[in-house]
């Protein structure tokens, strides 16, 4: 099976499997031969939802630690005190109005319909080849892990096109080590970017003034944390932590951050090498693993490969 089947396979599997039975709020069809827009766009409701506000459909899809969350969420606006018992009349108010009128559009939905249609006016529509191209399949070379701040986007800040990379953002770039059953979203991804895509590099890029990171040294000595994800998922990187706090013992809290923004890094370089597929890829010299560095502050981009001791570690 080829590469582009296996993802057109993947691809409509995943979006049978996830489609939500909601009406679009704008529609405007890919297609070359449609006339122009505006009139393309068809001003409806993202959902026009009759109440209860959750459908027996979205229920039913969603299984049951949703509806268990619905019934918490039912229970913190019902039962606790009299600002929630107003809150709760007016969340019926508006449930009770969704059912029967349409939903203005809000100031966010226009800047999203007003970011597609210049996006399909300047870029979709001025590039046929390469949409063309892309509706037959994906190869990209670059699987990229960046973070989730909104101010680092890889695609913008290091001029991918649209299937040139294959993305992963999350809190501080950090990839995790191989475990099937914490952190399969992840794995799946690495998984079906080497085996599947074939991509040739794998590019973990730190950033400054990373809040994640940041989060990460602020961590106490005694492990104890008081969020609910966020210390959790930062405590990977904590032997980038101990590396730099001994390496730059009298360096202020800011300086430590920015040199753990960098060792992160090569701690996710590292967890890399717990994925098997990864290790077969460098070891048939089909992958490459690559750190990146980008401060926003100077405006700088640094990148660096490491080298996993392939070689001898010494020469007679
Ligand atoms: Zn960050």
């Amino acid at each position: 099976m080829s590469i582009t089947s296996i993802n057109g396979l993947c691809l409509s599997s995943l979006s049978a499997k996830t489609s939500l039975k909601r009406q679009p709020l704008y529609y405007v069809p890919l297609s070359s031969s449609s006339s122009s827009f505006p009139s393309l766009i068809q001003d409806r409701p993202v959902f026009a939802a009759t109440s209860p506000f959750i459908t027996t459909t979205l229920r039913e899809d969603m299984g049951k630690e949703y509806e268990k969350a619905i019934e918490e969420l039912e229970k913190l606006l019902r039962g606790k005190g009299d600002l929630r018992a107003v809150a709760a009349a007016k969340v019926e108010q508006i449930t009770a109005e969704l059912g029967t009128q349409t939903v203005e559009s809000s100031e966010a939905s226009e800047r999203i319909k007003n970011g597609f249609i210049h996006f399909k006016k300047e870029k979709y529509d001025k590039n046929p080849a390469l949409y063309g191209e892309l509706a037959k399949g994906q190869s990209p070379k670059f699987m990229v892990f960046a973070c989730s701040d909104s101010r680092v986007c890889p695609s913008h800040v290091l001029d991918f096109q649209p299937g040139e990379a294959f993305v992963v953002r999350n809190v501080a770039n950090i990839v995790p080590p191989y475990d099937q059953t914490k952190y399969a979203g992840t794995g799946a991804a690495i998984e079906f970017a080497v085996l599947h895509l074939k991509v040739q590099n794998i590019v973990v890029i730190g950033h400054s003034a990373c809040g994640g990171i940041k989060g990460l040294l602020s961590i106490p000595d005694d492990g104890s944390t008081s969020t609910e994800f966020i210390e959790d998922w930062v405590k990977l990187g904590l032997p980038a932590k101990s590396k730099v706090k001994s390496a730059h013992a009298g360096a202020s809290f800011q300086e430590l951050c920015s040199h753990c923004e960098k060792e992160a890094v090569n701690v996710s370089l590292g967890n890399l090498l717990t994925y098997p597929f990864v290790r077969e890829g460098l070891a048939n010299k089909t992958l490459s693993l690559k750190g990146g560095y980008y401060d926003f502050v100077k405006g700088n981009f640094e990148l660096w490969t490491l080298q996993f001791g392939l070689s001898p570690s010494f020469s007679a």
